[in-house]
């Protein structure tokens, strides 16, 4: 605010933080968390605005192998970005969509299994797009075996990390992930409507040849304000940038990201572990009540998340917590998610939930 009242438009190339370059303080932060250089990093826009510029990039449907493998069930802006990119594209979504299920009543999905079903489809998949994390069930799934297998067949890998940055920690430069995308408002804690962020693999990223949906925020800044014509991106992830930075929405992450940074995304990870493996134990204590988790209860399976679901009673066992000043949240049919984020959630306030679950049932 100061810097807005005493430099006015010079802001953007003087002061303490040139908003011009502010994106770049948030990249070595986000860097550690994803496992990325601060090249194959980019902070914009929303999350599904950024899955379609993502999409425009790295769907390139041919007669032959045209098709997108995601979850059934994702998360629904996931679905509606592919549905409507589909149709872009002219194609029909009954055919070009594979959506893999659990196997019969199961919950969960098997890595073996999207493997298989990525490895049946060899000739016909162009895309394969996953939640890094269901957000439903709190299933964590393998990113690198599922990014193999992705080039195995010639195609493509790409994430929606909504549920893991900030929550567990990942490799995606090592694992070869080919893109991701994010939103901050989650584990990231930037506040409501807080800016996304992207991450495209350096081989990509650095090939200003790479297509995309090009905006004066991604040229060279060399040439940006010459305002001449001929888009040259930026040989690094923010070449996918396309407006002016959005300064004051970016302040809130640059907060969060100083505590991440002092915390250590491991030391974070290390007590989640604990804190969710506690409260797993002490649900364990409730063999009379009628709920099942259906998180997997191996820890590298999953993050700072119980999904319990509920045969009867969820919606009113959901509302009775709000009652009682604990935050959780409540899914058609039945599914109360649980998350104890570790940056603020104390085992206090885990043995507290578990106390006000037994009181209520
Ligand atoms: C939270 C979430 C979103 C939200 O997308 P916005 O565009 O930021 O509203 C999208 N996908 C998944 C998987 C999510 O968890």
């Amino acid at each position: 605010m100061n810097a807005w009242r005493d430099l006015a438009i010079g802001g953007y190339f003087g002061g303490k933080n040139p908003w011009l370059f502010y994106h770049e303080l948030l990249t070595s932060s986000l860097a550690k968390i994803i496992g990325a250089n601060m090249e194959e990093i980019t902070v914009t826009n929303t999350l599904t605005v950024n899955l379609h510029l993502m999409l425009m990039s790295f769907y390139k449907p041919t007669k032959d192998r045209y098709k997108i493998l995601m979850e059934a069930g994702a998360f629904p802006s996931d679905q509606y970005a592919v549905e409507t990119i589909l149709k872009h594209f002219g194609l029909d979504p009954a055919d070009a969509l594979i959506e893999i299920s659990p196997l019969g009543d199961e919950k969960l999905l098997h890595t073996d299994s999207i493997i298989a079903t990525i490895a049946e489809n060899a000739n016909s998949i162009a895309l394969v797009l996953l939640g890094g994390m269901n957000y439903y069930t709190g299933q964590f799934y393998n990113l690198e075996k599922i990014t193999q297998a992705a080039h195995a067949i010639g195609a493509i890998a790409g994430f929606d990390l909504a549920h893991v940055v900030g929550n567990i920690p990942i490799e995606l430069h090592q694992w070869k992930v080919d893109f991701a995308v994010w939103c901050s408002y989650k584990y990231l804690n930037a506040g409501p409507g807080a800016v996304g962020g992207i991450y495209v693999h350096e081989k990509w990223a650095g090939n200003i040849d790479t297509p995309r949906l090009g905006g004066w925020w991604g040229n060279d800044e060399k040439t940006r304000f010459k305002m001449e014509k001929g888009f040259i991106a930026k040989p690094n992830a923010s070449g996918w940038n396309i407006s002016t930075t959005p300064v004051f929405n970016m302040i809130g992450l640059k907060a969060s990201l100083e505590i991440f940074d002092e915390a250590g995304i491991l030391a974070i990870r290390k007590k989640s572990i604990h804190l969710t493996s506690y409260l797993e134990y002490l649900l364990h204590q409730l063999p009379q009540l009628s709920f099942e988790i259906i998180t997997p209860n191996a820890v590298e399976e999953r993050g700072a998340q119980l999904s319990l679901y509920f045969k009867e009673n969820g919606r009113a066992i959901h509302d009775k917590m709000l009652e009682n000043g604990i935050i959780v949240d409540y899914r058609e049919p039945g599914v109360i998610r649980v998350a104890p984020a570790p940056l603020y959630c104390s085992f206090m306030d885990v043995y507290q939930f578990y106390v006000t679950l037994k009181e209520h049932f």
